[in-house]
């Protein structure tokens, strides 16, 4: 028999790499421009994942909040999000202070997470390569995705169901 369960997603990463848009893309599937960057909103959605209903909530996290926020947000999730934008560097060198923050929280517990590269279509002004996202994922054990929220490519939906799965195996 199918079983319900629920699992609480938070989303994060610097202010402007495209969490907004990469949440609206997966519930969606379509890409808003301009979303209020200074919004932070929770999203419910029912999907099946290996015959089991599962209830996802998502946290879309502004990005700009201070400590305390942001300690709340991470304890209140049980698996994350780490998005950065390939075509801005600084979002990839905060990926780590964002880990570490969520180690301190969740300790003694491993943190379950994925590193989510966005903005795959502007490979023109690229300053992260995909070889230094993988080798990322890799030191921190995590899986990878490099995706666009804009083109809708590498798989967001997956992406989103794969660290449920991942939630729900711990
Ligand atoms: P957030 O602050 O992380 O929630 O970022 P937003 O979702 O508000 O996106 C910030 C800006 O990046 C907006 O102007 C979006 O239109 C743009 N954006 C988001 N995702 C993509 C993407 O995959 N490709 C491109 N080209 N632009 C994107
Ligand atoms: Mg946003």
């Amino acid at each position: 028999m199918a079983k319900t369960a629920e699992v609480k997603i938070a989303i994060f990463g610097r202010a402007g790499v495209g969490k907004s848009a990469l949440v609206v893309r997966f519930l969606t599937k379509r890409f808003i421009w301009e979303y209020d960057p200074t919004l932070e909103s929770t999203y419910r959605h029912q999907a099946t994942i290996d015959d089991d209903l599962v209830t996802m909530e998502l946290l879309d996290t502004a990005g700009q909040e201070d400590i305390i926020q942001r300690e709340g947000h991470a304890r209140w999730a049980d698996g994350f999000a780490i998005v950065y934008d390939i075509t801005d560097k600084g979002s990839f060198d905060e990926v780590l202070p964002f880990k570490n923050l969520l180690d301190e929280i969740k300790k003694p517990k491993n943190v379950t997470f994925i590193l989510v590269g966005n903005k795959a279509d502007l490979d023109h002004s690229r300053q992260v390569s995909t070889e230094e996202g993988e080798k990322l994922a890799t030191e921190l054990a995590c899986a990878f995705y490099e995706c666009s929220a804009c083109t809708g490519e590498g798989n967001i939906s997956e992406a989103f169901y794969d660290l449920c799965r991942e939630v729900r195996r711990r």
